[in-house]
């Protein structure tokens, strides 16, 4: 049949991304079909950039796996793409007694983990690392290798680097529905533009990731979005923090981090909220007044510092607090769902898994060359929304791309 795809990726978030590049890198056809104008412009554009080391996550849970295959993969990348990141690492800092009580488990988790030697600095140690926070700590953990990069970019690069190697992206095109045709050979994938066929489809629909499932006679999860908000402030007080600065995390998640972007703002966030639409919120001023109350009473310097923006941003969240990732070689379809929190640090870990799904449970050999070299990218940002990458002008979707563009990206590297 002409013009069959091997692969069809529904979403262009960071996760449908990152799987266009490992397969097309790996030798298939692949073509990803994305909803909105723009890639990377809904729930990975509004997270807060940062590679996390899956401390915190449990030992056995999926997301954990596919953090770890991911976290070395993600350097290399880094590196052979040539994009902006910075070790600045993580401070857990305990404020009460009994958030003390719990550094010691923290820290047993994530050596239990074997990836992060998270360890218990005294108090001393944390005033030499972090001279700016307030004397009010009460213990803290230093946890190594965190890392912050730029989330729009890296995103980006993954699909214009599969776009290099021969894959076909189309925005602007809704998937509505998929039936099975030529006996159960192929999956024919209707859209606002037309129909197209592929040997396999994967779900990457984030926040809707539910709803694309449904169109395969699917049903294994609900998405239940959760919403997070953030106070950004301006570059100039950058000094103020070394690390990211972690309180302690809870059943909901890690909780709200006062951090540095890549580019140098200073931002407190995300909040952790029942969010009552898919769609993105406006933030609400009371929530940033009382973010930036926190901020002053962990930080002093940030007293008065007025913040130059606001962003907000939609987990992917479903029932359940792990990745829900399946394939259906039946229906030709592989399911990649609630990716909530941590999908940026995760997604080459989720590309492998998907790989290996595509390759021994759809018995999918790739049909051309692999193209696993990683090229440097010529990335110019063109203020105030725009950036190039190799000839190609892409429009920047994240707050923290948008807030750190007015520097040229050379001095970032
Ligand atoms: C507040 C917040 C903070 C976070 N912080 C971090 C962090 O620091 N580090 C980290 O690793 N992770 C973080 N995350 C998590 C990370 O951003 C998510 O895990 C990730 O963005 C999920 O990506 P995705 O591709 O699954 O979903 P999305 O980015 O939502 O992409 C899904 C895409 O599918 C498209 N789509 C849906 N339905 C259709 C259809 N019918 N047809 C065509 N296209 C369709 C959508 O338009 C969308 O573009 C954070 C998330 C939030 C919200």
């Amino acid at each position: 049949m002409a013009d069959v795809s091997d692969v069809i990726v529904v979403g262009g978030g960071v996760v449908g991304c990152a799987i266009i590049w490992e397969l097309t890198s790996r030798g298939y056809e692949c073509l990803l079909l994305e909803k909105n104008e723009n890639l990377v412009s809904e729930a990975s554009s509004g997270n807060s950039g940062m590679l996390h080391t899956g401390f915190d996550s449990s030992a056995n849970s999926l997301e954990f796996q596919c953090i770890k295959h991911s976290f070395p993969r993600m350097f290399d990348l880094l590196k052979g793409f040539g994009l902006p990141y910075e070790k600045f690492w993580a401070t857990m800092v305990a404020w009460t007694q009994e958030q003390v009580s719990k550094l010691p488990i923290i820290a047993e988790k994530s050596r239990a983990a074997g990836i992060s030697s998270a360890s218990e600095i005294s108090l001393s140690e944390l005033y030499r690392r972090e001279p700016g926070l307030s004397r009010h700590a009460q213990g803290a953990l230093w946890i190594p290798e965190e890392t912050v990069v730029d989330p729009w970019l890296t995103a980006i690069s993954l699909v214009h680097d599969a776009r290099r190697k021969g894959a076909v992206v189309k925005t602007d095109t809704v998937v509505q529905n998929t039936c099975k045709a030529d006996h159960n050979q192929y999956v024919h994938v209707m859209t606002s533009r037309g129909q197209f066929t592929g040997r396999v489809v994967i779900n990457c629909g984030g926040l809707y990731g539910d709803i694309v499932d449904k169109l395969a006679g699917l049903q294994h999860f609900s998405i239940v979005p959760k919403k997070g908000q953030y106070a950004v402030y301006p570059k100039t007080v950058k000094h103020l923090i070394n690390s990211s600065i972690l309180p302690i995390p809870t059943d909901k998640g890690k909780g709200e981090i006062i951090f540095k972007t890549v580019y140098g703002n200073v931002i407190i966030g995300p909040t952790f909220e029942e969010a009552i639409s898919k769609r993105r919120p406006e933030s609400d001023s009371n929530t940033i007044q009382r973010l930036i109350r926190y901020g002053e009473s962990c930080v002093k310097g940030l007293g008065g510092c007025p913040i130059v923006n606001t962003y907000t941003g939609v987990r992917p969240a479903t029932e359940i607090k792990d990745y829900y990732i399946d394939s259906y070689p039946e229906s030709g379809w592989i399911t990649v769902g609630g990716i909530r929190s941590t999908g940026l640090s995760g997604s080459l870990g989720i590309a492998d898994k998907v790989r290996k799904l595509v390759l021994c449970q759809h018995n999918l050999e790739p049909s051309r060359a692999k193209g696993i070299e990683l090229n440097k990218m010529a990335i110019k940002f063109l203020p105030p929304g725009h950036a190039m990458i190799d000839d190609v002008i892409y429009t920047v979707t994240h707050p923290i791309t948008l807030c750190g563009m007015d520097t040229p990206m050379e001095s970032h590297l």
